[in-house]
Parts: C-alpha cells; structure tokens; sequence
C-alpha cells in the first residue's frame, strides 16, 4: 500500500475567475511543475477527479445554489447568491469545474475511508468560505465541508479540521457549528482587520457542540515565531483531548509576507514548519490519517509554488530542504511566461521559524490572543486554560 494519494488532473486549472481575479490557477500549475522536477512526485501516481454529483454537493448546498450556479454563465440577469460580485464572478464552466473540486477531495476521502492510503492531499481543495446557498471569497462549493460530511457517513464519527488560511474559515465552521463530531480549529488574521469579518474566539459551537469551534484570530504581521507559539499553545492539547479518527488541514498560504491580500506575514519556511507540525499531530492524535487541502494564497509565483510543494512534499515523506535550489528548468519556464518577475533562487525565504513556547509569562498581542482562545474552549474539553501543561 502507497501511503499517500496525490490527487491532481489539469482539468483543475478549468476553476479560472479570469481576468485580473487573484485567484489564478497559474499557482497550481506552477506548484506541480515544481514539485516534479524537484522530484517529490516521482513514481507517484496522480489521481484523476470525477466532477462531485449533484447529490453529493447537496450534502452541503441546496438545491436553487446549484441551480443559479449552472445557470449563471448563461443569465443576463443577477442570479444572486454571491454570485457575479467582484470577488466571485460568473465565468464559463462554473459549476464543472466547481465540481471537480469538490470531486478532487472527495476521491482524496474515498482513499482514506477505503484504506487504500493513510494520507491524502487535494492541493485544488480548501474551497473553505463556501455557503449552502452563496459563493463567497472565491469559492463557489465547499470542497471541505462536504468531504467531511461524506466521511461521517463512511466510518468516522470524530473528525478534526484545521484551517490555516490567513482567513477564517467560516463556511466549515458553519457547517458543523452545531456538530459534535467535528472539531474546527482556525487560525486566521484578526477579524476587525480581515474579510470576512468573523472568527472570534468567542465562537465556540452551539448547544450540544460547546467548544467543538475553535478560533485563534491574530494581530497583523504576527511573523512566523508568534503563529507557532500560538498554534502549539492551542492546538495539540485540543486535538489530544478530542482524539479524532482523521485529521483534516486546510493549508492556505496567503499569511505569507509577500500575500497581497493579507497581513499575517509568515513565510515559505514558516509554512514548512506547519506541514511538519500537522503530520506529526496525525500521526500522534489521528491514527495518521492526514487529509491535505490547498486554500488561499496569492503570491503566484514566489509563494505558492514553493509553500504548497513543501505540503505535497510533507505528505509523500519526501521532505525537500529549505536549502534546495529552485531548479533551472522551473525558473527559465516562468521568467518566460512572466518577465520581469523576481523569482526566489532557494525552497526557502531564509526566515528564523523558532518559537518560544507560551507560558513564558509575556504579555503581547500574541499572548492575549492565546490567553482569550483557551479561555473560552479549553474548561469545555477538561482543559486548564492558565495552566501552560495543559
Ligand atoms: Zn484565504
């Protein structure tokens, strides 16, 4: 048995919002050509999607969505429903390739729930702001909730998610708010300083599902050393008590530094670090079952390619050296299609990633955040909040 399954077809790169829309394809494209030449997808078999079925989309979404989003590349009218804003335009194709996004994590479930691989990684995925009814932040279906509601009906019944997208990942946590078998965990930029605007700490679950929504929100430029104190303040010790069957990550890359969009300014080595963390955590809390989604990131060209090849990397045991040179044959390809562009010459931005542990007795930002976020979900999981033990 493969331990990992890699889930990618070209066919992906279909889920274009064009134009000068951020969220280009060009980044996937650009990440797969990495990771091949620097070898990590070498005797790997990549998996080819099937589009998700309308049935399987209506684990998540009803029915008049589905409906408007087939329906809007032909419509001359407002369809509604998120969708024809600026940040969710209407483009041809939508609702196929929408699907096959969501058709992408799923065959990465399937391979967990069948036991055919212990890891799996859907880089296309992590669609996470989608509603049941509307588009929003560039994602038309939620690819996450409804992998995570089809492993409920398929041998799971304690599933864990951590979202590491610079912003919060509300459609997910709304889609099991109110659902004790899934814990949600995000880690974002503070909401009074980032769309969309919600993912406090005091979100924690309806009745019956207290504390099984976690939010970690973060001040600005919180850099590397300051993510990981937090993430590790918050995260293992949840995750411990919890004892999910599977974990799933959303690995969203736009808290990098350079990110246009936002302001939490990690970096590719911080990224890194986060890949190796979240393996090892399924490995010690999940049975090792590890489902990767892809997410945010808007750095086409020195980001992206270079974060999300570490995350196919980490998933496949083939951990690339933040040492390693960019190879020659990927930079000649994009200094072509993108002149001009500055392009990075090594796997890693040079970035000291060392944290202190919390419970240190420092009062930053950082620490408040951390002190607020066990505060209102540590006591409901058994958890002493104060005690840095725990
Ligand atoms: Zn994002």
């Amino acid at each position: 048995m493969h331990p990992s399954a890699v889930v990618w077809d070209p066919a992906l790169l279909g889920y274009d919002l064009g134009g000068e829309h951020p969220f280009n394809p060009v980044r996937l494209e650009l990440t797969i050509r990495l990771a091949r030449e620097l070898g990590v997808l070498d005797d790997v078999e990549l998996l080819v999607p099937e589009a998700a079925t309308d049935k399987e989309l209506y684990r998540v979404h009803v029915p008049e969505y589905l409906e408007a989003v087939k329906q809007a590349p032909m419509a001359g009218w407002d369809v509604g429903h998120g969708l024809g804003t600026t940040d969710n335009p209407v483009f041809s194709g939508m609702h196929d390739s929408a699907a096959l996004v969501v058709g992408s994590t799923l065959l990465a479930a399937r391979k967990l729930a069948e036991g055919e691989a212990e890891r799996a990684v859907s880089i296309a995925g992590g669609l996470h702001h989608a509603m049941p009814d509307r588009a929003a932040g560039f994602c038309v279906y939620n690819d996450c909730s409804i992998a995570i509601s089809w492993l409920l009906d398929h041998g799971f019944d304690r599933i864990a998610y951590v979202d590491t997208d610079v912003h919060h990942g509300d459609g997910v946590q709304a889609a099991f708010y109110n659902d004790p078998r899934v814990l949600t965990v995000s880690l974002h930029q503070h909401p009074f300083t980032l769309w969309p605007g919600t993912g406090y700490s005091g979100e924690t679950g309806e009745e019956g599902a207290e504390g099984t929504s976690v939010n970690l929100p973060l001040p600005p430029h919180t850099r590397d050393p300051g993510w990981l104190r937090a993430f590790h303040a918050v995260v293992p010790s949840l995750l411990e008590q919890f004892q999910p069957q599977l974990l799933v990550t959303q690995c969203g890359v736009d808290s990098h530094e350079e990110d246009p969009l936002a302001d939490l300014s990690l970096s590719v080595d911080g990224h890194r670090e986060i890949y190796r963390t979240l393996r090892e955590l399924a490995q010690r809390y999940a049975g090792g079952k590890w489902l990767a989604v892809g997410g945010g990131g808007y750095q086409l060209i020195r980001v992206v390619p270079r974060s999300w090849t570490h995350l196919l990397a980490t998933v496949l045991d083939r951990d690339v050296s933040p040492e390693t040179p960019l190879p020659p044959g990927w930079r000649d390809t994009v200094g072509r299609a993108a002149p001009g562009a500055e392009l990075p010459l090594k796997m890693t931005d040079e970035a000291d990633t060392a944290y202190r542990p919390w419970g240190d007795g420092q009062d930053d930002p950082v620490d408040i955040a951390i002190r607020d976020t066990r505060r209102a979900v540590f006591p409901l999981h058994g958890l002493d909040p104060d005690d840095p033990r725990d």
